[in-house]
């Protein structure tokens, strides 16, 4: 009995195996599948009257790669690396079957082939791709902490060399119809309705059952070891760029690149071999987990929605108005504006309206420049946004998203204003950083209405939005928000208000560290330094001269003002106290900050801050001082989900790493905990407190949970 793939025989003895996995719009290499193509595959080997087979797809692309659901529970199933190999191995062997039974087995490519699904094209022995600009060959495996496990670095680079195939496997390249074709990864490029002809006509007058590599005398294109003299740079620079880039906390491309390396020198089959046992060591390893796990599965979920609230219709916003056509403002004009968008975007004068619309303007001229967009679509886009000055413009808009300076009574201002002139049905978004959704809705008639919706800078690149609750907010205007932040394309999560919410709570905690840090005595290119070794974006410092010193000067003074006696300052508050109250050195938009920006060369440390903050003879190990860094983060993230700001453990995770960069290897903050375990966790947390203040202490719920030996993510 097969039920995912349909196999038909022709009276020209050619066999058709389409791909068809039911209920699925995409085709994945499931269990059931790969039983499935081997049974077909032998089938295709027994039957006299069989020359040779198609593979083929039903669907719109051809197979996605392989079904992760099994794979990214294998380290919480305490798979072994040896069972890790199996996996790897069943599944190449079905393809090293399909490679050497002795019939000629041709492929139409007809859309998307990625990871196991290039690697089952690879296996085949003539590869027909459709033209079509949208279709794209490529092995993402490394970007989610495996490597191509069946046959896939061992088959490209002897089709195509080494340092081309490390360009796919390593940086994850992927590859539209015209280069594959250039490059020898496919063997024709014809129109959709033509593949299954084309294929059906190498196997009926040119058909080759051999793999090249398998004739006798084969050598790996360009060579291959580290005798060729090419190689054996390639794979030197490759490795310190490798090591370089991932400071040995991702062990996917260094496997990858050993697998390529190690296997190429060999025949095939020990080859396949190889990569297996690299397989083996990734999938039973705890990163792999955590990025498979946070990258794709959950990262995938919350764009589809997930935390949508069910049973509201699907809704599409026309008109989209903005309050403030500032830094933020302006990003999100843009980021509306190409999906289609049409926006008001409002501010106090004129200018600055039209500048926010410059910044579009901006934008689009780079992508003309790099080719990624024309000057009619540029029109075309820049056309849908309107400054203006005049709220009566507002008028139908569905959506408004304020973006207006970070003060309640300027906002709660322009709410009134624009409730004045909006459609009752409409939606009210801020845009604020840290003042709670609850309290400036009390500025809104239609507190229901009024939600959250946090975008981080700059809005084009960064790819989430964190949607807040208020306390009165609805489930409808929670819903039409997360519809908004699909149709432009990012990723949401969803978060119940609180001072800062999420993100902005639990981001500063690692910039309070390392000016914390930096006022003991602590060597700031050592804090530096440390935090690029986690794998963070940019040193604490850095980040804070990023956002300016000023902003945090502003935030924590209203924060003071608000909570009266009972607010405690950050411990690292002194210092930037002294940075904006004394030295008038509020960060890099002022042009100095704990860094100098010396025009047109590169930035470096202020030298005066030995002065200020001599440097400690004894320094503490490197280790400790990245600890410190992602722990105060993802405690400060168990707190969020102790007080009910988060609500599930996977928005912790995607947050963390899509808003301010917590390093991916980890899988996020609450990922982080659950993965150097829970007890372990808070063990390092009370040493610290120890060593270092109450800021680390942890809450009787968490010690409670850590006995338990609970960790966040349910297996
Ligand atoms: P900005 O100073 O660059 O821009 C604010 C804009 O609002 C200015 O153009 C100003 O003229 C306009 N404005 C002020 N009062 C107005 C009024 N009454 N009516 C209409 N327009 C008015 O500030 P920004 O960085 O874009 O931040 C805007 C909001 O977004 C703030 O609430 C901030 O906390 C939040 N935010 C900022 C960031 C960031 O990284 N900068 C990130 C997330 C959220």
């Amino acid at each position: 009995m097969n039920n995912t793939i349909q196999y038909t025989v022709d009276n020209d003895g050619i066999a058709s195996l389409v791909l068809d996995l039911p209920g699925k719009s995409m085709n994945v290499l499931c269990d059931e599948l790969i039983s499935d193509l081997s049974a077909c595959i032998e089938k295709v080997a027994a039957d006299e009257k069989v020359k040779g087979a198609i593979i083929a797809s039903a669907k719109t692309a051809f197979v996605a790669g392989a079904d992760l659901t099994e794979l990214v529970t294998a380290y919480d199933r305490g798979v072994t690396t040896q069972q890790g190999y199996e996996w790897s191995q069943a599944l190449t062997g079905v393809f090293r079957r399909m490679e050497t039974c002795g019939k000629p087995f041709a492929v139409a490519i007809n859309g998307l082939a990625l990871g196991g699904g290039l690697e089952l094209c690879l296996a085949c022995h003539y590869r027909v791709m459709t033209d079509d600009p949208k279709a794209q060959l490529g092995l993402p495996e490394v970007s989610i902490g495996l490597l191509p496990g069946a046959g896939g670095t061992q088959r490209l680079p002897r089709l195509i060399g080494i340092e081309k195939a490390l360009g796919v496997i390593l940086q994850g390249k992927k590859l539209k119809s015209r280069e594959a074709l250039e490059l020898g990864v496919v063997h024709e490029v014809a129109p959709d309705g033509e593949l299954l002809d084309r294929a059906r006509a190498w196997l009926l007058n040119t058909p080759d059952p051999v793999a090249p590599w398998d004739v006798k005398g084969f050598r790996v294109p360009g060579g291959a070891g580290a005798m060729t003299p090419k190689n054996a740079q390639t794979f030197m620079v490759g490795t310190s760029l490798v090591a370089g880039m991932t400071h040995h906390n991702y062990p996917a491309p260094i496997g990858a690149l050993s697998a390529v390396y190690e296997g190429c020198i060999t025949p095939i089959d020990t080859g396949l071999d190889i990569e297996s046992q690299y397989f083996g060591e990734l999938v039973s390893g705890v990163v792999a987990r955590n990025m498979m796990r946070s990258l794709f599965v959950n990262k995938g979920a919350a764009d589809k929605l997930v935390r949508r609230p069910a049973g509201i219709e699907k809704s599409k916003v026309t008109k989209l108005g903005i309050l403030g056509a500032g830094m933020m403002g302006a990003g999100i004009a843009y980021v509306s504006a190409k999906a289609g968008i049409q926006v008001v975007l409002l501010d106090t004068d004129l200018e600055a309206a039209k500048r926010g619309r410059a910044y579009s303007e901006g934008l689009l001229k780079k992508a003309i420049q790099r080719g990624y967009s024309t000057q009619e679509k540029a029109e075309a886009l820049l056309s849908l946004i309107h400054p203006t000055t005049d709220y009566a413009d507002l008028e139908g808009c569905e959506l408004v998203i304020e973006a207006v300076f970070e003060n309640r009574e300027i906002k709660a201002g322009v709410t009134a204003k624009t409730e004045a002139v909006i459609p009752q049905s409409a939606i009210f978004a801020s845009n604020t950083s840290t003042l709670p959704i609850t309290g400036l809705a009390e500025a809104s008639k239609r507190p229901a209405s009024f939600i959250g919706l946090h975008f981080f800078s700059p809005v084009d690149k960064m790819p989430l939005v964190e949607l807040i609750k208020g306390e009165k907010s609805s489930d409808e205007a929670i819903a039409r928000g997360l519809d908004y932040i699909q149709q432009i394309r990012k990723t949401p999560i969803v978060v119940n208000d609180s001072p800062g919410f999420y993100t902005s709570r639990c981001f500063s905690t690692s910039t309070n560290e390392g000016m914390t840090m930096l006022a003991e005595g602590i060597n700031p290119a050592l804090i530096e330094n440390a935090a690029k070794m986690a794998s963070l974006p940019v040193g604490p410092l850095a980040v804070m001269d990023e956002v300016t010193l000023d902003l945090g000067y502003k935030i924590t003074m209203q924060n003071a003002r608000d909570k009266g006696e009972s607010y405690t300052f950050d411990s690292g508050f002194p210092v930037i106290r002294k940075f904006v109250e004394d030295l008038d050195r509020k960060g890099k938009r002022f042009g100095k900050g704990f860094y100098e920006y010396p025009e047109g060369e590169k930035k470096y440390l202020w030298p005066g801050l030995a002065e200020l903050y001599p440097v400690k003879e004894e320094q503490p190990p490197v280790q400790e001082v990245i600890d410190r860094l992602l722990y105060r983060q993802a405690l400060e993230t168990a707190r969020c989900f102790e007080e009910g700001v988060l609500d599930h453990p996977a928005d912790a995770d995607i947050g963390s790493i899509f808003g301010w960069g917590f390093p991916p290897w980890t899988g996020g903050t609450l990922s982080f905990i659950d993965s150097v375990g829970i007890q372990h966790f808070v063990a390092v947390c009370d040493r610290m407190t120890l060593a270092y203040g109450p800021r680390f202490k942890v809450s009787d719920w968490l010690r409670e949970r850590a006995i338990r030996g609970e960790p966040f993510h349910q297996v």
